[in-house]
């Protein structure tokens, strides 16, 4: 990939610094003294992550800051910087940025100049006014160019689910669509650039009935905006049967890659409990469904779900669904830890329930158990297993 490489020394502030510059057709990264700190911005100047002191920083389009660290048991540690905390960090960064790019006076670098705390804020409210908020994404996805062709979930009623309680579900028209495109292209501008797949948000998208689909797929093409890694999207396992099998065709044939489903378990009795419709032979009818047509799935299980009382039948019921279904190279199973959202029912129905949650100890075994539960059809070539944590979740 082609990319060109400026070094230069930093001493205002301090002992000399060398610093590299790297400007790739995606990204400009930049690398203080030999491994970190070092940085990454797309081509719009906006910072995508750091490394700093053995830290992780994802810096979301809303301007919120991500921290990520090992805690000394090597688990996993995270938490949202405060405004203050994120405003040290960012504009220490950019203050960097801008005198690595002064120095090398490169006009591709003239984005990282000017980003001081007004315009970083500025920026997040053009972010608010080009998109609801983008609730989730499969990890995957995260880079993905999100299209928000719905709002809403068409369901909305999980017990454990509060990502879209704030709007009512609504499916746009091709003029909405059209704006919505155009401000989004406006908003990226040359950051677009890092965006290899379209997202179609947001849940359940593609429950749009297919005429409509068909007006969404045609402004897209219009907007030359279908990305070579094509289209991506969350669909319900009992939203997949109500589109035929050409139906999938179709929609494969014109750039639907793969489709997200959130199975969370194959025991019935926790589907009820969650409220969640339809069934794990739904689940299995969905993925066979959408494979027979071409489409890739990823199949997402919530573990520690139902704490103790489910906690055997989901292992069993759940490795039983995903040893039924056809899944192979290019499917995705994601195991998502279960983490209970204040403004959710889940937490109250299981206290009511006396149900007793699962320590984060016994979540990581109960992934062990059904991935060591799974035969897959094609043992040669099986699906990608990754963990799915939603507190990672960073647009
Ligand atoms: S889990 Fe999916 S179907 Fe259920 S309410 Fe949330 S977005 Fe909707």
């Amino acid at each position: 990939m082609p990319h060109d490489i400026f070094k230069c020394i930093l001493s205002e502030l301090g002992p000399a610094r060398p610093v590299t510059v790297r400007i790739r057709p995606q990204v400009i990264n930049l690398l203080v003294g030999d491994e970190a700190p070092s940085y990454s911005f797309d081509r719009a100047g906006r910072l995508i992550g750091a490394f700093v002191s053995g830290r992780n920083y994802r810096r979301g389009l809303d301007n919120r800051v991500l921290e990520k660290w090992s805690g000394p048991d090597g688990l996993r540690q995270r938490r949202w910087l405060d405004a203050g905390a994120a405003q040290t960090l960012l504009i220490g960064i950019y203050d960097l940025a801008g005198r690595a790019a002064a120095q090398i006076d490169d006009p591709r670098l003239a984005v990282l100049r000017g980003w001081d705390w007004p315009a970083l804020q500025a920026d997040a409210d053009r972010f608010a006014q080009v998109y609801r908020p983008v609730s989730i994404l499969p990890p995957d996805q995260y880079l993905a160019l999100v299209v928000q062709a719905t709002e809403g979930c068409s369901y909305n009623r999980c017990t454990f689910c509060d990502f879209y309680r704030d709007r009512p579900f609504r499916v746009k028209g091709p003029a909405e669509l059209w704006a919505h495109i155009e401000a989004v292209r406006a908003f990226f501008g040359p950051a677009i650039a890092l965006r290899k797949s379209l997202f179609l948000a947001d849940a359940n998208a593609l429950v749009a009935p297919m005429p409509r689909i068909r007006g969404w797929l045609d402004v897209i093409d219009a907007a030359r905006l279908l990305p070579r890694a094509g289209i991506y999207s969350f669909i319900d396992a009992f939203d997949v049967g109500r589109k035929t099998p050409a139906d999938w065709a179709e929609l494969a044939a014109r750039g639907v890659r793969r489709v997200y489903s959130g199975m969370e378990t194959g025991d019935d009795a926790l589907l009820r409990f969650l409220r969640k419709p339809g069934s794990a032979s739904d689940a299995v009818d969905a993925v066979v469904r959408l494979k027979g047509a071409g489409v890739a799935v990823s199949v997402i299980v919530m573990t520690g779900i139902g704490g103790d009382r489910f906690a055997a039948a989901h292992v069993y019921g759940t490795i039983r669904a995903l040893s039924e279904m056809p899944l192979v190279a290019g499917d995705i199973v994601y195991f998502s830890p279960f983490v209970n959202r204040p403004s959710s029912e889940y937490g109250r129905l299981a206290i009511e329930a006396g149900i007793r949650p699962l320590s984060a100890a016994e979540i990581a075994d109960q992934e062990a158990a059904i991935r060591a539960g799974l035969r897959f059809h094609d043992p040669a070539h099986p699906p990608q297993c990754a963990r799915y944590d939603i507190r990672e979740f960073v647009y």
